[in-house]
């Protein structure tokens, strides 16, 4: 039997992702347990990379999948659909999460923490003041490279007072001026030209079942949508090699602006009716232009899930 427990994110992991793993562990050995290992379930995006390169620290080692009745502890979702394989069999002691709770279960009693925040780095914030532990520099710039990038320095519509209140705190603590560092953290995980159009439509995509229907949509964040939509052609190849491959009803791939919040979606499918519904709009060329959509689980997804 592994003692270890490991906490990981979900796949296709995001900043929040990594460093609220890593955060996790930190907190649980500051409280005696030190058992608790941060893993990751996918390859670390070039926002994450410039985080852990300012700190100078590794990523957490890469989690295939898990044996039956190894113990886990989750952070920033909860869907066994975007967990590791082997969830169903592992023994979840414990859930962080800011997302809406769907497609869950255990047979064991658990510790679940969810918040409605921007970010699942600040409920973990919260639960360093709670628990009376010390923030130190290392484990606060994780916490706030976290809500930069979920919140996109604050400006994303899922920010909440209790984001900005740790955002302001943690900054104080590491000691930064969070906006230059921010918008620099953020322009690294931009830089796209080096991901073929597959890798592109994986990069940041989100698998989700209605009714037996499967979706994705998949995001990236920019700082010119012109660029991004030079490759459209190809873009489109490689996301109906995923709807082929996957037997999926609906592709969404949204292309944010990050600068200027908002987002240029290319749909995809046989129930692409659903986003014109959604969002009210004709998709022209399969694409529709969302004026002040930067969120995907607050703003893209619930329109899509209702109409699917
Ligand atoms: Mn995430
Ligand atoms: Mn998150």
């Amino acid at each position: 039997m592994n003692e270890k427990v490991y906490v990981f994110g979900h796949k296709n992991p995001d900043t929040d992702s990594i460093c609220s793993s890593m955060a996790e562990a930190i907190l649980s050995q500051k409280n005696g347990c030190n058992n608790v290992e941060a893993k990751r379930l996918g390859n670390v995006n070039k926002e994450t990379q410039y985080v852990l390169d300012y700190l100078g620290i590794e990523a957490p080692e890469l989690l295939e999948k898990v044996e039956e009745g190894q113990q886990v502890l989750l952070v920033d979702h909860n869907e066994f659909s975007q967990s590791v394989q082997g969830i169903e069999n592992a023994e979840i002691l414990g859930v962080t999460d800011h997302h809406r709770i769907s497609d869950f279960k255990t047979e064991t009693p658990l510790y679940y923490t969810a918040k409605p925040y921007g970010c699942t780095a600040t409920i973990l914030f919260e639960k360093f003041k709670a628990l009376g532990q010390p923030i130190e520099k290392k484990e606060a710039m994780l916490m706030l490279s976290a809500i930069v990038s979920d919140t996109l320095l604050l400006k994303s519509p899922t920010t909440t007072e209790q984001d900005k209140k740790a955002l302001e705190e943690l900054a104080k603590v590491a000691d930064i001026d969070v906006n230059t560092y921010g918008i620099d953290m953020l322009k690294a995980g931009t830089n796209l030209d080096d991901f073929s159009e597959e890798e592109l439509v994986n990069l940041d995509a989100k698998k989700s079942e209605k009714d037996g229907q499967k979706f994705v949509i998949a995001q990236v964040n920019t700082v010119s949508i012109e660029d991004v939509l030079k490759r459209k052609e190809q873009i489109e190849k490689a996301m109906w090699k995923e709807i082929e491959n996957n037997d999926l009803q609906l592709f969404v791939f949204a292309i944010t602006d990050i600068l200027n919040s908002n987002t240029q979606i290319i749909a995809l499918g046989n129930k692409t009716d659903v986003v014109e519904k959604g969002f009210g709009k004709t998709l022209e060329n399969d694409m529709a232009f969302l004026e002040g959509v930067v969120s995907r689980k607050k703003q893209i997804l619930p329109n899509i899930d209702k109409n699917m």
